[in-house]
């Protein structure tokens, strides 16, 4: 279906203001034949917008799934539609006691743009499941497979962001054998603090577990708007960060492969929340320095400027630069 119309409202998990005056709703593959957009700066292909940082006036037309079928190809095989809510689908497969998926319980947002960013949370990420997606390329005017070898998943990372490709749907794969992901460390801490035997925990209980510590760290967006976290967790090489007022030890820092490390950029944040500006300090999440929130009817600008402030002191005070998470239009 399409929508035209001067004042066409697009809600958005930050809560600000967004309007278009064209909207595509693509039920079933021949609607992508009104799709009258050539470049890819012309339109902007939204899920339920948890990620999205929009300005008032949205210059571009507005392209929306509305496929939300979800089949089962065999025992381990899901085809999903992109429209699918992400957290409904986590649950029927726990659900269907398929296993690996109850790390990304929670994450709010939906099927198809699980992908784009490759979602991912407790040592666990969305490529880890994906057999293959069916495309449109908006521009090309042609409908593919992209087998998972082909998207370029990496960290928070994928050939989605860079290419004009709309997700119609994905092809899941799980498995039938009950091992369950445990290694995060605030997992195992919160199973001992309930006194529960690691050996014995199931998949259900391990995605309670999981929505638990989330909802303890995490703005739910529909009380306090926001997009999740505002900036990667950077991947650098150690010996570049500058310690200026900080040691090492005040850093978390993981290993990640041979030449580089992953810094927790939430960290790096507190350590100079002090020396931010007034207004940052005052949108920063409380219990999360990594989410900025729009508790106070901030405007888009003031979201640029926040995270500008932010980049500018963590690069000052470490010599990193911390890379913005949500797609900022
Ligand atoms: C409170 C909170 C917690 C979060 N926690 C996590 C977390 O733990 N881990 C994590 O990885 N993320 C997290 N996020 C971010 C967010 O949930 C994910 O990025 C999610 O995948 C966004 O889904 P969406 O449908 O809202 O996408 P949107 O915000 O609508 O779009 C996001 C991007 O995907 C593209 N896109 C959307 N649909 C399609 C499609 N069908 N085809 C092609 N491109 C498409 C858009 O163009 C855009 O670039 C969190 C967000 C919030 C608000």
């Amino acid at each position: 279906m399409i929508m035209t119309n001067s004042e066409i409202k697009i809600k958005n998990s930050f809560n600000l203001p967004c309007y278009t005056n064209t909207l595509y709703e693509i039920e079933s593959n021949k609607d992508f034949l009104k799709v009258d957009c050539k470049k890819s700066d012309e339109f902007l292909i939204i899920g339920e917008c948890t990620n999205l940082v929009l300005p008032t006036k949205l210059n571009k037309k507005v392209i929306k799934s509305k496929n939300s079928s979800i089949n089962k190809i065999s025992s381990t095989l899901y085809r999903v539609g992109s429209a699918v809510n992400w957290n409904d689908f986590v649950l029927s497969v726990i659900e269907d006691n398929r296993f690996g998926i109850e790390n990304l319980i929670g994450i709010p947002g939906s099927v198809g743009a699980a992908p784009v960013q490759n979602i991912g949370a407790y040592g666990v990420q969305v490529s880890d499941f994906i057999k293959s997606i069916n495309i449109y390329d908006i521009e090309d005017k042609t409908f593919k497979k992209l087998l998972k070898d082909q998207c370029d998943f990496g960290y928070r990372s994928s050939i989605f962001q860079t290419k004009p490709y709309f997700i119609i749907d994905i092809d899941f794969e799980f498995s039938h054998i009950e091992k369950l992901n445990m290694d995060y460390e605030g997992i195992r801490r919160l199973i001992s603090s309930q006194n529960k035997d690691i050996k014995s925990i199931t998949s259900k209980e391990l995605g309670e577990i999981i929505s638990e510590l989330r909802d303890s760290k995490l703005p739910n967006p529909k009380i306090i708007p926001n997009v999740g976290s505002f900036f990667k967790n950077p991947i650098i090489n150690e010996k570049s960060i500058s310690y200026n007022n900080f040691k090492k030890t005040d850093l978390i820092i993981w290993d990640h492969n041979k030449f580089n490390v992953k810094v927790g950029a939430g960290r790096l944040i507190e350590l100079i929340k002090s020396t931010l500006n007034k207004e940052s300090i005052d949108n920063l999440h409380s219990s999360h320095a990594l989410i900025i929130t729009n508790k106070n009817n901030i405007s888009y600008d003031d979201i640029i400027k926040i995270s500008l402030d932010i980049q500018s002191k963590v690069y000052k005070e470490f010599n990193i630069h911390l890379e913005i998470e949500p797609t900022i239009i």
